[in-house]
């Protein structure tokens, strides 16, 4: 009763708006059609399913829009107002069948020098709330050293950026036989072939 006194007075001093044109929406984090119609495109990465023993990479959106807008909010500002947003484009997320193999979900780790400046990582900010109602969050990565900003990188220059920057906290969870979904909010213009998943 008391929980949901305070929704609704939750609900009078901020009213649930669209993340996107803020228009008046029944609930907190729904989006306006039109505008979830604008920034849903889940999709499997082309060729992301054969590349060694990953089974797949998948978006649901692109960084462009008013996903551009809320990202850069969450990602500098913390803009909590945005968080149940992207609850809501989780919640969309089309394949849940194949998180029953998933054992773990794990986040990609800021710097630390980056994680010091910020104070949170907005992966976590993001998923975590979501991940936590299906599965088991893992902070298994470590980021052992500081790498560029990518942003201006050709892939070939990325893919040396990344190399030996992480490594596995192996104390918290043995991973051998596991199957584990890693996630990360990517804002580079990586995914632009891609393909609808089969
Ligand atoms: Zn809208």
């Amino acid at each position: 009763m008391l929980k949901r006194m305070g929704c609704v007075l939750l609900d009078l001093v901020y009213p649930p708006r669209c993340p996107g044109c803020g228009c008046s929406v029944e609930v907190h984090g729904n989006w306006c059609p039109p505008c979830f119609a604008k920034i849903w495109q889940p999709r499997m990465i082309s060729g992301s399913h054969k590349a060694g023993k990953l089974d797949g990479c998948y978006a649901l959106t692109s960084y462009s829009g008013d996903m551009k807008k809320i990202l850069r909010a969450l990602k500098y500002s913390r803009a909590l107002k945005y968080e149940k947003g992207c609850q809501y484009i989780l919640d969309a997320f089309p394949w849940q069948d194949r998180f029953a193999r998933i054992d773990a979900v794990v986040p990609v780790p800021l710097s630390t020098r980056r994680m010091y400046k910020r104070g949170y990582n907005q992966t976590e900010v993001i998923f975590r709330p979501w991940v936590e109602r299906y599965g088991c969050w893992k902070d298994l990565l470590e980021r052992v050293r500081s790498t560029e900003a990518q942003w201006h990188l050709t892939k070939q220059q990325r893919e040396k950026n990344l190399k030996r920057a992480f490594e596995i906290n192996k104390d918290s969870f043995c991973i051998t036989g596991t199957h584990l979904l890693l996630v990360d909010v990517m804002t580079l213009g990586l995914i632009q072939n891609n393909k609808k998943c089969a």
